[in-house]
């Protein structure tokens, strides 16, 4: 007999699980009934679990009901590698403390005017969401009084690391009161995130989520042989024949993601450019528009794209394969997202990269399947 854990099940409040329920949620995600539990009982821990497996809200669900909402002042915080996440995250925190009136969260992070942030803060918030640069610097400037600090949960872990940031969160960590929780949520769990672990942690709790158990499988995945300089017209095809109300384009690198873009306005497809050389003001604007559908594909690189969390992706394209099976995953993981349902179709040219689409194929335990273009005289 199969026990499905219920939201009821997990110890909280009456008002998280009225927010959950308008949020949709009905049933815990694996991480999800499996993290809440350690979380409010104040342990450790170390979450593995991939994108789109509901992270956020494990974290979150425990977080809000740990705070002492009478107390005005910072008691948990959440470090996460990109501004967009953090914004990203700390909307979904809002949503979840609907109806804890008095629980008050802020977003922090570069690029962002420091007063208006100081303001904020001043008016006394018990969450902080933040990057690490942006956190650090409020914590030297005494903007961000660390005594209250309960819990400190690190999101994202792998790409804060991979972004460079290790020297301001080991700062933070160090700062932080002795008395506190520490927990970790990561997709990988590398050497480098083990040591900060044995480091920083005392007795962590594991959950590690198997891949098998991965949203992904909500992802239906195809692939297409297609000679390069026909991938345009191949891509244009399928998204015209689709009709995806929204799409995301992957190239590995920043000059393909300009290019993309260019031949697809030539063709008549509203898309944007998302890549690192843009200013934090470029990505917000080209993040609105997308949300928003005032444009109807993202083109991006990896690194750009890294765990933003958009509803209603439909597709997503492979059009440069991806360098390695991490981002493959984090790649198809932007759709199908949380019980909707979505494609990822990646174009492979040569023998090559056929054999890495069979890596592909056994490192994510999934079938992607062969289809044959739309129209086969023209584009082989
Ligand atoms: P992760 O951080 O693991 O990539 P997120 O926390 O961003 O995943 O969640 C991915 C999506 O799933 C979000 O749109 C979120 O609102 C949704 N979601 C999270 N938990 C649930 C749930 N229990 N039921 C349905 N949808 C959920
Ligand atoms: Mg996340």
């Amino acid at each position: 007999m199969e026990i499905t854990t219920q939201f009821s099940d997990l110890g909280i409040s009456s008002e998280i699980l009225r927010a959950v329920e308008e949020m949709g949620f009905t049933t815990p995600s694996p991480i999800q009934s499996q993290a809440i539990p350690f979380i409010l009982e104040g342990r450790d821990l170390i979450g593995q679990a991939q994108t789109g497996t509901g992270k956020t809200a494990a974290f979150g669900i425990p977080i809000i009901d740990l705070v002492d909402s009478e107390l005005n002042k910072p008691q948990a915080i959440i470090l996460c590698p990109t501004r967009e996440l953090a914004v990203q995250v700390e909307g979904e925190i809002q949503k979840l403390s609907k109806y804890h009136r008095s629980i008050n969260s802020v977003a922090i992070y570069g690029g962002e005017s420091i007063d208006k942030q100081i303001r904020v803060l001043r008016k006394g918030v018990q969450i902080v969401v933040g990057t690490p640069g942006r956190v650090q610097d409020h914590i030297n400037r005494g903007t961000l009084k660390l005594d209250s600090i309960g819990i400190i949960v690190l999101d994202e872990a792998d790409e804060m690391l991979d972004m460079g940031f290790r020297d301001d969160i080991e700062a933070i960590l160090q700062e932080m009161p002795q008395e506190r929780q520490t927990v970790f949520f990561s997709a990988t769990m590398a050497k480098p995130i083990l040591d900060l672990t044995r480091k920083y942690q005392t007795n962590p709790e594991i959950i590690k989520i198997a891949k098998n158990e991965l949203t992904v499988s909500q992802t239906e995945q195809v692939y297409y042989e297609v000679k390069p300089s026909l991938k345009m017209e191949l891509m244009t095809r399928l998204m015209n024949i689709n009709n995806y109300a929204l799409s995301v384009v992957f190239c590995n690198t920043k000059r393909m993601t300009d290019e993309v873009t260019e031949s697809l306005g030539a063709r008549g497809i509203l898309a944007e450019a998302l890549h690192g050389d843009l200013s934090q003001a470029q990505r917000d604007k080209v993040m609105g528009k997308f949300r928003k559908g005032l444009c109807s594909v993202l083109v991006a690189t990896d690194v750009a794209a890294r765990g933003i969390d958009v509803d209603n992706v439909e597709a997503v394209f492979n059009y440069d394969l991806p360098l390695d099976e991490e981002y493959y995953v984090h790649r198809i993981g932007r759709t199908g997202r949380a019980g909707k349902s979505g494609t990822a179709i990646t174009f492979i040219t040569g023998r090559r990269e056929s054999m890495k689409l069979r890596d592909l194929e056994r490192f994510t335990k999934a079938t992607i399947n062969k289809m044959t273009p739309p129209s086969v005289a023209e584009l082989v």
